[in-house]
């Protein structure tokens, strides 16, 4: 999975999602700095430092910077939730990004639209064998059976809430300071970016900053919404009973895969 030592950052996006990884490192310690607090501590037995992102990509460019510098973390993973603008992923999936664009950079006619400028790529791509081992253990951790089972997952009551059973998806997630909610703006996303499967306002900065510091990192999206008009629909109970259980059960999951390796 991801290196079996070292000090792994996790980013949470929303503080709901931070609370629910603090109430299982009870021994996390708060650390200031950039106006932001980050909490020290270890989740299955590994050296963590769990921060909220705060919204927007330079928020979380500037949260991923001080994780890896003046926290020494040395591989992060992003979780969040997303809208989903895949045709077959729906509220309640997860997507594990294998590539992430930022869709509101455009530098034309300087650099080709979506350009990283000084990079020269528009997309940005965790290591491939990584994302793999991340979608298996992903997968694992929200499977029917362990949603089943006495764990962390068991009173998420998917059909009260409408939602059926996850499925985990793997590929392209956009990131832009915009929260998307029109079904126009999605069809603009869907036919300028082929392939895309989630919109979001982090991940693809997120990615920027562990390129730029040549360090492993994993971005995982549980959907929300579907980007459109509806997407503010009981945002927070679907954040309180689906999101932070299933960012908990995915973070776990990769850590205990990590010590198996
Ligand atoms: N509006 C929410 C909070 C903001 S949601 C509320 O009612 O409390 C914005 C966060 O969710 C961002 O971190 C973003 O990355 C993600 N997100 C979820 N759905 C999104 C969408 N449709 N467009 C953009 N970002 C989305």
């Amino acid at each position: 999975m991801l290196s079996t030592s070292g000090r792994i950052g996790v980013i949470a996006a929303l503080p709901e999602e931070l609370q629910s990884l603090l109430d299982a490192m009870p021994d996390a310690e708060p650390v200031q700095r950039a106006g932001r607090t980050f909490w020290r501590g270890h989740l299955q037995g590994r050296d963590i430092v769990a921060v909220l992102s705060r919204i927007g990509k330079v928020a979380a460019a500037t949260t991923t910077t001080v994780l890896l510098t003046e926290m020494a973390c040395q591989q992060i993973i992003f979780t969040g939730v997303a809208g989903g603008l895949g045709a077959d992923v729906r509220v309640g999936d997860v997507v594990v990004a294998d590539a992430l664009v930022q869709h509101d950079m455009d530098a034309s006619p300087l650099f080709p639209r979506y350009e990283l400028p000084g990079l020269g790529v528009s997309r940005l791509h965790p290591p491939a064998d990584l994302t793999a081992r991340v979608v298996g253990a992903v997968r694992e951790a929200l499977s029917p059976h362990a949603l089943s089972v006495n764990g962390p997952l068991r009173d998420v009551h998917l059909a009260t809430l409408g939602l059926s059973l996850p499925r985990v998806h793997q590929g392209l997630i956009a990131s832009g300071d915009q929260f998307v909610s029109a079904a126009a703006d999605c069809d603009t996303l869907r036919h300028h970016l082929p392939g895309v499967l989630a919109v979001e306002m982090e991940g693809a900065a997120v990615a920027q900053v562990c390129h730029d510091f040549g360090v492993p990192y994993v971005v995982l999206r549980t959907i929300s919404d579907r980007a459109d008009e509806s997407a503010h629909v009981d945002f927070p109970r679907f954040v309180q009973a689906v999101a932070c259980r299933y960012a908990l059960a995915m973070v776990e999951a990769l850590l205990q895969a990590d010590r198996g390796s």
